[in-house]
């Protein structure tokens, strides 16, 4: 588009991120009654945890700062809920690893750092490196801690199989660091849809390197994305639909995968989502606009998508749902929409677009139209 020139969702990069197909981690619901997937963990003398999981789960990686007195955590979370609570008193600099549950569905590996201690949350990675198995390099501890500790049977880390083979496309993804866990938001009020029947692609647009449009006070358009993605698809999966994620860390998705997650998965909808973004001398320009690339049910959903985006933000051009030819919407089979949810350069726009319960009600609105359209399709 002539005036999202930060925003590239429309360029195909030709560079293919090595392991970008492992970077599919989907997001599927679990029967609440589910196991623990955490089969083991181990961190090395060398500073590098390691886990065991279940095969193709998505695992949630967080990080938080150190206050006074109270240092960095670390925290995973896993599918399933551990039989109980287990807690391994350390010292050095990693004051405690934790296994707990905070809900019936979830293990929670916690890993407590003493006060002072710095860990730049920026270095750290989680690695999908097996279906089963993940690594992550924690150098803050490497020269600190003693021996290698942990609970459960470990076996050594399997050599990853090539890229392209189905057992790679199968892999985990490789996560990076999602800074603000919150409860996941209720879906009450909206349309109940039969459970199972439907899946749904929700791609956060850019990550990890690339972060997008950066507008006003440096608010990042992947930031953004990312946060309303995450909510849509936690609203969706509590009203009954299965829910794709293209990505759910801060990494690289080139754009062929995320075509390909939604093809393969023979998903019923795809919803891309954006924020737009002009330049900081224009802050005068706000606005939501929604794209499909063909008419009919592309364009049914693009009106309702554009039409909830626009009924919880007040006051911001409405730019119509209007064809475009980005590449996730021209290449995915299925009924898709590319959403631009606000200009992260307007005035209007950002301060909202910043706010956390501004986007709980972008992702509201989208679920509602996802929903809506859904209901009116079965
Ligand atoms: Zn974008």
């Amino acid at each position: 588009m002539r005036i999202r020139p930060a925003c590239p969702a429309a360029q195909l990069r030709v560079s293919l991120l090595a392991g970008a197909v492992a970077a599919l981690g989907g997001l599927v619901a679990l029967p609440a009654s589910a196991a623990s997937s955490l089969s083991a963990w181990r961190l090395s003398r060398e500073g590098v945890l390691e886990l065991r999981t279940s095969p193709g789960i998505t695992v949630q990686a967080f990080f938080e700062a150190g206050s006074a007195g109270r240092g960095p955590r670390i925290w995973l979370d896993l599918p399933g809920a551990p039989s109980r609570a287990r807690q391994v008193w350390l010292g050095y600099n990693l004051r405690e690893v934790r296994i707990g549950k905070p809900d019936g569905f979830t293990t929670r590996l916690v890993l407590e750092f003493m006060p002072g201690t710095v860990l730049n949350p920026g270095q750290l990675k989680l690695v999908g490196t097996a279906p089963d198995r993940w690594r992550m390099d924690l150098p803050a501890t490497a020269t600190r801690l003693g021996a290698a500790f942990g609970e459960g049977e470990f076996a050594p880390t399997p050599v990853p199989p090539p890229l392209g083979s189905p057992l790679a496309r199968s892999r985990p993804a490789f996560a990076g660091w999602w800074r603000r866990p919150r409860p996941a938001p209720s879906g009450e009020g909206l349309p109940l849809v039969p459970r199972g029947r439907y899946r749904v692609v929700i791609d956060p647009g850019h990550g990890g390197p690339d972060p997008g449009a950066v507008g006003i006070e440096g608010l990042r358009e992947t930031d953004v994305v990312l946060d309303v993605a995450i909510a849509v698809a936690q609203l969706l999966q509590s009203r009954g639909v299965q829910v794709l994620l293209t990505r759910t860390t801060e990494v690289d998705v080139d754009l062929p995968p995320r075509v390909a997650l939604a093809n393969d998965s023979g998903a019923d909808l795809f919803v891309s989502l954006h924020a737009n973004a002009l330049s900081l001398d224009r802050p005068d320009v706000n606005g939501i606009e929604t794209f499909f690339y063909e008419g009919g049910r592309s364009l049914k959903l693009a009106r309702l998508v554009q039409e909830k985006l626009l009924a919880v933000s007040a006051g911001t051009p409405d730019r119509g749902a209007r064809p475009g030819r980005f590449y996730v919407i021209r290449r995915t089979v299925m009924p898709s929409v590319l959403a631009e949810m606000g200009f992260v350069t307007g005035e209007l726009d950002a301060p909202r677009l910043a706010d956390a319960s501004f986007r709980k009600r972008l992702a509201e609105a989208l679920s509602s139209a996802i929903l809506s359209y859904l209901q009116q399709a079965s």
